[in-house]
């Protein structure tokens, strides 16, 4: 007992937490440079430069209504009882300029978004004139009954409300969301300069790994980690270049690497766990400096971290994730998604994290930090979290089937049913956790 305990603590000695692997991580990794590209095809993507409006936004003032532009003094005192009547004497549309001035007793027919002509202060929408009652009796618009005594400024959207020239209207460091693509767009920019993606080569390694599409062959799985990880590298704003599968020789591998040295950072699976497969950490290490690191976490305690040389004369950051399909993904989530983040200029690295009610036992046998596959919902304004099957680091359907991963910490033997528990949220759905 005495002596198991002693190596226990031992080993744990050696461990990293998940934040200091992914702080020495994240010191690796650089902010890429910037690129010009059109707006559009910049969504997701951080400004790398201030955005300054050359224009005002609206340019002059407008007419928030279909209605008529008048002098406010004027229809001081109408109303439904005692309507006043003006002469019409134009009408502006949108994309129009006025070309008369408003003069006493006098009104212009407007669109919204046109041009608040000069002399008027104040717009009466159509349903407080006679209008509708007018055409009915088949009358010319020479004239109309204003029956609202509307104030300086009704209707009235002012130039430059929303942006005024000069002003910077998006700092750098903004992400583009479909809302700051139009806020460009209202600027008259096609084009941004962004932080570009990162291209993040993939690599899956084993002797028993096949290409799915084809017929299985004895003794060999599917290659679940390549779809996985270049589906996790497309979500976290990176564009995944798929080296496919090297099998387990010295030579296969020193090829693929290769091909992934013209990219931003190097991901490889497995072969990263004691022993069998020490050729691949031979060829990583000769090629560059690699360290192997046993990570306090569960899944996906053991992984790699290095820099190789790149034939350009710099270096290629490379993580080596754990084989099983859980642990790779795992292990992508809590330290290669922050990276690929920092890369393309995010700053903000965290999933949202919300406590929970735990609707089953999570189970911490050594100490690790365990990430258990859940559901949240939400019942009655109280989140709960639902294990989503069997939690073996290979058994990755259940993984397919959660929303969350909810942490028991290092120090904490099992949290039961019942208790409390921070989860992170992984893809929120459509409307949140219901
Ligand atoms: P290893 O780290 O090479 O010992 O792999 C650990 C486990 O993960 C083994 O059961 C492998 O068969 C499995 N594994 C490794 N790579 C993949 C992959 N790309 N897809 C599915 N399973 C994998
Ligand atoms: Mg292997």
């Amino acid at each position: 007992m005495a002596q198991q305990a002693h190596s226990h603590s031992d080993r744990r000695a050696d461990m990293l937490s998940v934040e200091q692997a992914l702080a020495r991580i994240i010191s690796f990794v650089p902010v890429l440079p910037a690129e010009t590209k059109p707006i559009l095809d910049a969504l997701g993507q951080v400004l790398a430069e201030d955005i300054v409006s050359p224009i005002n936004i609206p340019p002059w003032d407008n007419t928030g209504m279909d209605g008529y532009a008048v002098r406010s003094q004027d229809i001081a005192s109408a109303s439904s009882g005692s309507p006043r009547i003006l002469k019409v004497i134009g009408v502006i549309a949108a994309g129009q300029m006025p070309d008369k001035q408003i003069e006493p007793g006098t009104a212009i027919r407007i669109m919204t978004g046109a041009p608040i002509p000069p002399g008027a202060d104040a717009v009466v929408a159509f349903e407080e004139t006679d209008e509708v009652e007018r055409k009915a009796a088949g009358k010319a618009l020479h004239e109309i009954a204003i029956r609202k005594a509307e104030r300086a400024r009704a209707n009235v959207r002012p130039a430059g409300e929303d942006v005024r020239r000069g002003e910077v209207v998006l700092a750098k460091g903004t992400l583009l969301s479909a809302a700051v693509v139009g806020v460009l767009a209202s600027v008259g920019r096609a084009t941004v300069q962004v932080i570009r993606r990162p291209v993040v080569a993939i690599l899956s390694t084993g002797d028993e790994l096949q290409q799915p599409g084809e017929p299985l062959g004895e003794g060999r799985i599917y290659d679940a980690n390549g779809a996985s990880i270049a589906a996790s590298v497309l979500k976290a704003g990176g564009v995944p270049k798929l080296l496919g599968i090297a099998r387990d020789s010295l030579a296969d591998v020193n090829a693929k690497i290769s091909e992934g040295l013209q990219a931003d950072l190097l991901l490889t699976s497995a072969g990263v766990s004691t022993g069998d497969y020490d050729f691949v950490k031979d060829v990583l290490a000769q090629r560059g400096s690699i360290e192997f690191w046993s990570v306090r976490m569960r899944p996906a305690k053991p992984l790699a971290f290095g820099l190789l040389k790149s034939p350009a004369g710099g270096t290629v950051p490379h993580v080596g994730l754990p084989g099983n399909p859980v642990s790779a993904l795992v292990a992508f989530e809590q330290l290669v998604r922050p990276a690929i983040l920092k890369m393309h200029g995010r700053t903000q690295f965290a999933r949202p994290v919300v406590e929970a009610t735990l609707e089953d036992d999570i189970e911490n046998y050594d100490g690790r930090r365990v990430y258990a596959r859940v559901l949240v919902t939400k019942r009655d304004g109280v989140f709960y979290a639902r294990s989503t099957g069997p939690q073996g680091s290979n058994v990755l359907t259940p993984l397919s089937r959660a929303n969350g991963l909810a942490i028991c910490p290092e120090d904490v033997p099992a949290l039961r049913r019942g208790q409390r528990a921070q989860v992170q949220l992984l893809d929120m759905p459509e409307g949140g956790v219901v």
